[in-house]
């Protein structure tokens, strides 16, 4: 992997997980197997463990590699279809995405819905075919760049539990109904979009798992999304070109705040490592998820404050200059996307009450 990450072919980025989208990196990734790398055999995958998976994301996120293309489909929605897919979903799907020629989008936040996502208001109506799809979703990362989005959306209407009536459908961007509004980031770059439906057909077949059933599959979703080493690396390569502008003398106050930074980055890799476990295990560790991203997301945030207080970005070298303003630009959105850290810490609390 190292030897792969040293041949280059791209620019060390702050945040280029959730950024950096370049599917002609995504497809050589793939070629090497490093795509789909724990899913059986016969859909393309290596049949490799949740703990090889990790060590490779760590070497990307360490490079600061243009990873976003794929970055949905390995990390969530290959293993949803694994779980709660048809088999003719699995092999239309995973095969492509282990390929990295298959992008996915995740569906879930409306702007009615973001924080409360029991109270989505797309509907999916039961015609002769499929499903007549009406509504809004926002924030969706990359749609304008992805061929499908797992959407939420309410088959039947609101009742008194929120939680019941919501279901999952694998969406065709492309497809007639739909329209693909990007929204610009901070920085100008089109990253995230408003995603429209208006009477919207998707076949039958394109239901996840079973009508009704969307609030279970959707939170175990949420693990995968919130537990991985991205949540804590997006600022990595800041972490590196400061330690690298401070040189092997960082003084005392550069060597404390390091030493700060890396027992924290230490213990929060080992809490992502179980979370990883767990899940390879057949568990639901949401509590733990949950934990890695408050504690991620706030650890991802501090490095940028670090780096300012120990090396003066005016003076510092191109390379810290640029991985600073994108760590800036790119911040504010580390502790919103995948849920935000109030809600996180009510998942917690609400855990540890039990
Ligand atoms: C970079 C980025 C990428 C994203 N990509 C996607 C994507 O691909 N797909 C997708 O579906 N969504 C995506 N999102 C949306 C993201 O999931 C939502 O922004 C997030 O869930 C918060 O929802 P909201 O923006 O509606 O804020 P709201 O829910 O309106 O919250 C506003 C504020 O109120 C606080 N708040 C709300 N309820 C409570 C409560 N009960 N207790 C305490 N505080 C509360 C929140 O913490 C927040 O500070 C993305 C967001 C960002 C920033």
């Amino acid at each position: 992997m190292r030897a792969f990450l040293a041949e280059g072919g791209f620019e060390t980025h702050c945040d280029a997980w959730l950024s950096g989208h370049d599917p002609e990196f995504s497809r050589r990734l793939a070629e090497r197997g490093w795509v789909g790398m724990t899913w059986p055999k016969r859909y393309g995958g290596q049949e490799r463990s949740q703990l090889e998976r990790y060590a490779v994301l760590e070497e990307l996120l360490a490079a600061g590699a243009p990873v976003a293309a794929h970055w949905i489909a390995d990390r969530q929605t290959g293993p949803l279809l694994l779980h709660y897919g048809t088999e003719a979903q699995r092999q239309e799907f995973l095969p492509a995405m282990a390929r990295g020629e298959c992008f996915f989008g995740i569906g879930m936040s409306e702007p009615d819905a973001g924080s409360d996502l029991a109270s989505v208001r797309t509907t999916a109506r039961r015609v002769e075919g499929g499903w007549l799809l009406n509504g809004t979703k926002v924030w969706t990362s990359h749609a304008h760049r992805s061929h499908f989005m797992i959407t939420l959306v309410r088959t039947s209407a609101l009742g008194e539990d929120r939680h019941q009536g919501l279901s999952q459908l694998v969406v065709d961007l492309r497809g007639p109904g739909v329209s693909v509004r990007p929204i610009e980031l901070l920085t100008g770059e089109p990253h995230f979009n408003e995603v429209v439906f208006q009477d919207a057909l998707v076949p039958e077949e394109r239901l996840v798992g079973a009508e009704g059933d969307g609030w279970r599959q959707v939170t175990s979703e949420l693990a995968y999304e919130r537990s991985g080493p991205e949540r804590f690396l997006s600022t990595f390569p800041l972490l590196v070109e400061t330690v690298r502008e401070l040189g092997p003398d960082p003084g005392e106050a550069g060597a404390r705040a390091l030493g700060a930074l890396y027992g924290r980055l230490s213990a929060l890799r080992g809490l992502s490592m179980d979370v990883a476990r767990r899940l390879e295990a057949g568990e639901a560790p949401n509590l733990e998820a949950a934990l890695v991203k408050d504690l991620g997301t706030r650890f991802e945030r501090e490095v940028v404050e670090t780096a300012r207080l120990l090396v003066p970005p005016d003076s510092a070298g191109e390379a810290f200059q640029r991985l600073y303003r994108q760590a800036v630009a790119h911040a504010p959105g580390f502790t919103l996307r995948g849920g935000t850290n109030e809600i996180l810490r009510g998942i917690v609390a609400r855990g540890l009450g039990r």
